[in-house]
């Protein structure tokens, strides 16, 4: 049975994830550019679903779909694919291709189909699989997240309770590259239970690494209420980044509180001071255009980009409604011509990227990691 992976560029990490987990099965992935039998994989996002959908139904051998997409949707994917992975695929995935070959695929857990749908039992445990293999990908660090920030899919679809890859699987995988960069929806939780830090256990970690180490990057942001002296008096004692990137997402506390984002604007300030100090360049994540924002929010947001702008830089993205969160049903509201024109002039300079007129351009998904 030839098994092949739909090859996008998006979704090159959850490849080397899924490529690891079925070669451990003694399954090859092999990546194709359009479906080929016997089957093809895909994995789904808000921004390729609508050509892949296609794509699966047109496929002419047999489908799998997951990702952040199909997990949200799995009715309407599973009208389209032969199987959806609701959820985690590192087991399910495996489990399903045995089962396909032997006859028995509709009742694998975790996966769904046109005829109905068993939840997977548990939650993968990280140190039971190998973040990637030859097929090379981020050390996934953590996994789920407490927040319940309402744009985003993490914790709805990978769980409240963070859970962590241990020090030395981190190590092992980390020992492959000369830059270790790692995937967690917030670096600075390491070995937490995501809601305050416990930095002992981000030092025994870093403390262990022997590469250069990039931590507070991208794709391992943080949040803003996590900065602190201490955290960022290790970022600047054993990592090679000189920024630290964390998620502002708005000016405007009552967006913060309708986006149940956990933090104030002034928590973004002092991150943003703290990193300055400490020599740092904060890069701050912005979304614009929030189906709740009002002119006056957006003028707040305008506000606090200029200032950043003083000595960091922005990453502005407009809000782009996902499936399965509580905004999944609104539309982006238009941006007030002051804070689009800022944000034109501070591109200009280099002080904003992103892209603040198509979500479907670099939408980064703060704090996002997409093993679904
Ligand atoms: S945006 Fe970040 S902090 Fe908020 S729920 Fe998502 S992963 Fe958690």
């Amino acid at each position: 049975m030839k098994v092949h992976w739909r090859f996008t560029s998006g979704t090159r990490n959850t490849y080397a994830a899924l490529y690891a987990a079925c070669e451990r099965e003694g399954i090859l992935l092999s990546p194709v550019s359009a479906p080929a039998p016997d089957i093809t994989c895909y994995s789904l996002s808000s921004l390729n679903a609508p050509s892949l959908l296609t794509e699966i139904e047109a496929g002419g051998c047999i489908t799998i779909a997951g990702g952040p997409y199909a997990t949200a949707c799995y009715r309407e994917v599973a009208e389209k694919a032969d199987y959806v992975v609701v959820g985690e695929g590192e087991r399910t995935l495996p489990e399903l291709l045995f089962a396909i070959e032997k006859g028995t695929a509709d009742t694998v857990p975790g996966v769904a189909t046109r005829h109905g749908f068993r939840p997977a039992d548990s939650m993968v445990r990280l140190d039971a699989w190998p973040p990637f293999s030859q097929m090379k990908g981020y050390v996934e660090l953590s996994r789920g997240c407490p927040f319940s920030c309402a744009y985003c899919q993490t914790p709805r679809i990978f769980g409240h309770a963070m859970r962590h890859r241990s020090i030395d699987e981190v190590a092992r995988y980390a020992s492959r590259y000369r830059d270790a960069r790692f995937v967690t929806p917030n670096a600075l939780a390491y070995g937490s239970d995501g809601r305050s830090p416990c930095l002992a256990k981000v030092e025994r970690l870093l403390k262990r690494l022997r590469n250069n180490i990039y931590l507070g990057t991208f794709p391992s942001e943080v949040r803003p209420e996590f900065v602190s002296e201490e955290a960022l008096s290790l970022i600047t004692r054993y990592c090679a980044n000189t920024s630290l990137q964390f998620g502002a997402q708005s000016g405007s506390d009552s967006v913060l509180e309708h986006l149940k984002r956990g933090h104030s604007v002034d928590d973004v300030i002092h991150a943003v001071e703290l990193c300055r100090d400490a020599g740092l360049k904060p890069v701050v994540d912005v979304i614009v255009g929030f189906p709740f924002e009002t002119a006056e929010d957006q003028r707040a947001t305008a506000d606090l980009i200029r200032w950043i702008s003083t000595c960091g830089t922005v990453h502005a993205h407009l809000f782009l409604p996902l499936p399965g969160t509580p905004l999944e049903k609104t539309s982006p509201v238009p941006l007030i011509p002051e804070l689009s024109h800022l944000l034109g002039s501070l591109a200009l300079k280099g002080k904003v990227t992103g892209s603040w007129r198509d979500p479907r351009i670099s939408f980064c998904g703060s704090c996002s990691n997409d093993r679904a």
